[in-house]
């Protein structure tokens, strides 16, 4: 089987810093499942906007500077951005967050975040000198024991500490009113493993604990969870930018049963490189 939806590592040069001249890397929106749209505007980030028939989820919501982006590509599927309720943090992350404050100003929707990351947005929230951090309010905080619903959906947190302390992942059903096939949806939250090497939990106070944590749940927890529609939180997590289809709303490019187990697999692998002490070589 060729396997066209996978882990595709990329150093990302722009991940440290908000985004400079995002029309140089403006992405269309395109569905990503059957009521789920990637509306990021960009090829780094996505941001998943959700019709759930009762207003409108977004999972993250990208760079300040490509907000524009975002705004008009929700737009352009026919939505509007006054029409957020809720908006879901995967983590606190600049480019994860930086759109929210003002997408939170224009649609009062609640904003979700997990209480291990919270603390972090409060620490960092003002250290605009060498994180490009916009500030906001979280208005809600995950119990992955209560399911976050609206509409058609409920979705599931599950707390995947790691790349950040309160990295969240998802998961949620969506089903095809014209074909009746219901597909199973998952994002985890935090996969960026570039961030759990030592020095770099020691520069944002996080704990190498988390590392071994992400591969426990990786292998031993996610990578047993039936995917059928995985939902990368960057695009080259998904190798997205070479499949995108002509037809931005046909998502049966990114049905990929085998993609979310191997995407797991290969990140824990790779964190158990940088502990061989603990992991062997
Ligand atoms: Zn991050």
């Amino acid at each position: 089987m060729e396997k066209k939806i996978f882990y595709a590592p990329v150093n990302h040069p722009r991940c440290g810093d908000d985004l400079e001249h995002p029309w140089k890397y403006a992405v269309p929106a395109y569905r990503a499942a059957p009521h789920v749209w990637n509306v990021g505007g960009q090829d780094d980030v996505c941001a998943y906007l959700l019709d759930t028939g009762e207003g409108l989820i977004l999972i993250d919501t990208g760079y300040r500077a490509s907000l524009y982006l975002l705004i008009d590509r929700i737009y352009s599927i026919g939505y509007r951005p006054q029409d957020i309720k809720k908006i879901l943090i995967s983590h606190w992350h600049w480019d994860h967050v930086n759109g929210c404050a003002a997408l939170q100003a224009l649609s009062g929707a609640e904003v979700w975040i997990s209480k291990e990351d919270e603390v972090y947005h409060q620490r960092f929230k003002d250290d605009t000198r060498d994180l490009p951090m916009v500030d906001y309010t979280a208005t809600h905080f995950y119990d992955d024991n209560i399911p976050i619903t609206l509409g058609r959906f409920t979705i599931h947190t599950v707390l995947t500490p790691g790349h950040t302390p309160g990295s969240t992942s998802f998961r949620f059903e969506d089903t095809d009113e014209e074909t009746g096939r219901t597909y199973r949806c998952a994002m985890h939250g935090g996969i960026g493993v570039g961030l759990m090497t030592p020095e770099m939990l020691e520069r944002f106070g996080g704990h190498v604990e988390d590392a071994y944590r992400f591969v426990d749940d990786c292998e031993n927890k996610l990578a047993n969870w039936d995917v059928d529609l995985p939902l990368p939180s960057h695009l080259n997590q998904g190798n997205v930018l070479p499949n995108i289809p002509e037809d931005k709303s046909d998502y049966s490019v990114w049905i990929a049963g085998y993609a979310w187990k191997d995407s797991m697999l290969s990140r824990a692998e790779a964190v158990k490189q940088m502990y061989p002490e603990v992991y062997g070589k």
